[in-house]
């Protein structure tokens, strides 16, 4: 993969950030399960004065404007560690450019400059994959909206100041029955009605936090709704593409990084009087790696180019997920695999690297859901 003069100065920022501010602090996280708010803080901090907070959203909204392939590389370096410390550097989610008039002051503009946080509230208890299994609603009250309902493993860094939260507004007669109409409000923490707490804590990226929302009769303006009434799905789903591939990206990094800590292992350590990768049983299981990395390397290099020429369809990112959760998750097993029983002492990081590899096959839609996307893709054509 041959990355630009441009690029590699990137890359060498990145770098020097997270070695400086982030790989110092993995260990401790993992093992208090928390960021404690002064360090998220110091991160977000320095991360602005270094130019990578909000790196994904134009420039003329005050973003870093960065194009998708060098966000690629950057969500790759990313992945190598955790979500906990590194979504304090915030990618805000380009949905919110869909903001007009005053929802641009008050909620993309301090996205952007680190005034504010979001969450994105899709996620419902009895409605996971099944996103139209949703039980949020809200009602039109004159000019109003009247929400009702509750989301839960909504996650982020942080407590938020709003959510993005998706909810259906009625439903409409297709062919194929009555559809839903869903749609993106955007819904500010204090409001009278509004309640949210911490969920459940996750094995994967310890520190990240997931919240419960829930919602009683909270009464909405007109100018809360984001983009369009009826059409939340469209809008969401116009970014959900590029979200499945930024995983994709994250999975590449972390599997670079397993991989070098395994081929370091197999060479050093020795069994029977010489390095175990000289077993074939222990080398193969490096040359899978290599194999998958780059394969995993070169898919997500594709999709990138496909999203630059808007050609990137739903099934481009659900091959990129699939592949690189996947691949990621069999480099991490067999790391650990490789170390033998170090590879599942708290002492070193493989155990943390394995349990986070394995939310990837799970979050933005799993490997599942990604299949049935692809094999729609497929049939689709054949009219069935
Ligand atoms: C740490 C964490 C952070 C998250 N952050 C967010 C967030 O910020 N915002 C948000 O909205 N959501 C978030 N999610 C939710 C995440 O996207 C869902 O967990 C995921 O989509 C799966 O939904 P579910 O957990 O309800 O599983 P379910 O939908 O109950 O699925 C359970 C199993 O059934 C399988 N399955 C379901 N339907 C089918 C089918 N039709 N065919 C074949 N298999 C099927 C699934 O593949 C899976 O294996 C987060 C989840 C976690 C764990």
């Amino acid at each position: 993969m041959s990355i630009s003069h441009e690029n590699e100065l990137l890359l060498k920022t990145v770098r020097e950030f997270m070695d400086a501010e982030i790989y110092p602090h993995e260990e401790e996280v993992d093992r208090l399960g928390d960021v404690p708010e002064a360090l998220g803080r110091q991160i977000e901090q320095r991360s602005i004065e270094a130019g990578l907070f909000a790196a994904n959203l134009p420039e003329r909204v005050g973003g870093g404007g960065l194009n998708k392939t060098a966000m690629a590389l950057l969500e790759r370096e990313y992945g190598k560690t955790s979500h906990a410390l590194h979504s304090w550097i915030a990618r805000p989610t380009e949905i919110l450019l869909a903001c007009r008039d005053e929802q641009i002051d008050k909620y993309l503009l301090p996205c952007v400059n680190g005034a504010k946080r979001e969450l994105f509230a899709l996620t419902e208890p009895g409605a996971g994959s099944d996103v139209m299994g949703m039980k949020s609603n809200a009602q039109r009250q004159g000019d109003s909206w009247i929400l009702n309902g509750s989301k839960h493993f909504i996650s982020g860094p942080c407590l938020p100041d709003f959510a993005i939260v998706f909810a259906s507004t009625g439903s409409d007669d297709t062919p194929r029955g009555p559809r839903k109409r869903v749609t993106a409000f955007l819904v500010d923490v204090g409001l009278d009605g509004f309640s949210i707490q911490e969920g459940s804590r996750c094995v994967s990226y310890r520190g990240y936090k997931t919240f419960e929302l829930s919602f009683d009769n909270v009464r909405l303006g007109p100018n809360q709704i984001l983009g369009e009434e009826g059409k939340g799905l469209e809008l969401s789903g116009k970014w959900l593409g590029m979200g499945r591939i930024w995983v994709g990206a994250s999975c590449v990094g972390k599997a670079e990084r397993l991989a070098d800590m395994a081929t370091d292992w197999a060479a050093n350590r020795k069994q029977f009087g010489q390095p175990i990768g000289k077993f074939q049983a222990t080398g193969f299981k490096l040359a899978d790696m290599a194999i998958g990395i780059r394969t995993g390397d070169l898919m997500l290099m594709d999709a990138v180019d496909r999203a630059e020429k808007n050609q990137l369809t739903d099934a481009d990112a659900a091959m990129v997920k699939v592949y690189c959760s996947e691949m990621l998750n069999r480099v991490a097993d067999d790391t650990v695999q490789i170390f033998g029983g170090m590879g599942l002492m708290e002492e070193l990081p493989v155990q943390r690297l394995w349990r986070d590899s394995r939310l990837e096959r799970i979050w933005d839609g799993t490997s599942e859901i990604q299949r049935h996307i692809i094999t729609r893709s497929l049939l689709r054509p054949h009219g069935a």
